[in-house]
């Protein structure tokens, strides 16, 4: 499968992209996001959620490990960092498999958990404020989903 690569340039470059992929996702859709502390996973979930038409505010779940948003289509905002066994099961299945969109900021960590077919992102810092994003689909379905995002 491709990898699809997007440099941007200003944080609100890189809420402007993930916003026009909010707009074009489905529900069932698991998005990861890899990324070094500062990377802007955060700022990339808070375009996702305008694109999905959410009008709170997106927050690191700092305290929470899933913070769920209504839009058009529900978002959960998980930031995994603070889960101490990667095996154990906290329910993400519900998620993942639900109606809704998940986002998951550092899911290597429960990487077994994850479903086999998802969007992977990975962001990485080329400077001040130079970000190089990896699209990396696994799955027919995230693979189009690309190729529509990147002509439009
Ligand atoms: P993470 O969730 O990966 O730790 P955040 O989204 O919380 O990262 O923070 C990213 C930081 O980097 C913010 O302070 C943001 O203003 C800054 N930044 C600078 N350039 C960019 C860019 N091109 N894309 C995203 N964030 C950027
Ligand atoms: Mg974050």
């Amino acid at each position: 499968m491709d990898n699809f690569t997007i440099y941007t340039s200003s944080p609100e470059e890189t809420m402007e992209f993930a916003e026009k992929l909010g707009r074009l996702i489905q529900a069932g859709t698991v998005i990861t996001l890899e990324g070094d502390l500062g990377a802007g996973k955060t700022h990339f979930t808070k375009g996702l959620a305008k694109g999905l038409e959410v009008k709170r505010t997106v927050n690191s779940p700092t305290f929470t490990i899933i913070k769920e948003y209504k839009g058009r289509l529900p978002l959960y905002h998980m930031d995994v960092y603070r889960v101490s066994d990667g095996d154990e099961d906290l329910g993400f299945d519900e998620y993942f498999y639900g109606e809704g969109v998940s986002v998951i900021e550092w899911s290597s960590l429960i990487e077994e958990q994850l479903p086999s077919e998802r969007l992977d992102i990975q962001i990485f810092h080329q400077g001040d404020q130079e970000r190089r994003i990896v699209l990396s689909p696994i799955g027919e379905r995230y693979n189009l989903l690309c190729k529509e995002l990147l002509i439009k």
